[in-house]
């Protein structure tokens, strides 16, 4: 089982302010692309126990988005502060507190803070999965208009 560098708690305390005891706060990605902005990443489980998921808290500024991506892999997210916008597939939803977003394998998708406030989420992802894809000109033009003109790469 994967766990990471994250020791095996049965309750990770909230501590204020959407943070948890123990856990450090991370950039979104590594590889500091400009595919993203204003975005922050938390692992609050990182796979034990036979249960093959990582939870994380992804964390928008105002402004702010997500990469645009695909992967074979699913993803199960439930907004925890603000609100905002994201695209799964062709379609684009306004989203804020507690709904969920279930993104399916090799589905286009990205999350925007698009209405003056922070956007942030819990994630859950299997623990081994592939590395997400990033669209080509190809695949933008196969976009629906509303979808091109929300999407930002
Ligand atoms: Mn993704």
């Amino acid at each position: 089982m994967v766990t990471g560098m994250l020791p095996s708690l049965m309750v990770r305390h909230h501590i204020g302010g959407n943070r948890w005891e123990g856990v450090d706060v991370h950039p979104y990605k590594e590889d500091g692309g400009t595919h993203f902005k204003s975005i922050t990443r938390q692992t609050l489980f990182g796979g034990a126990h036979d249960l093959g998921v990582e939870l994380r808290y992804f964390e928008i500024g105002e402004g702010g988005h997500s990469t645009l991506e695909r992967h074979e892999h699913a993803h199960l997210v439930v907004i925890n502060e603000g609100c905002g916008e994201v695209m799964v597939g062709d379609k684009i939803s306004q989203v804020g507190l507690h709904d969920v977003v279930h993104v399916p394998p090799m589905t286009w998708h990205q999350f925007r803070a698009t209405q003056g406030q922070p956007l942030g989420f819990l994630c859950v992802v299997s623990a081994l999965r592939d590395r997400p894809q990033r669209p080509g000109d190809l695949d933008l033009a196969s976009f629906s208009d509303e979808a091109r003109a929300f999407v930002r790469t």
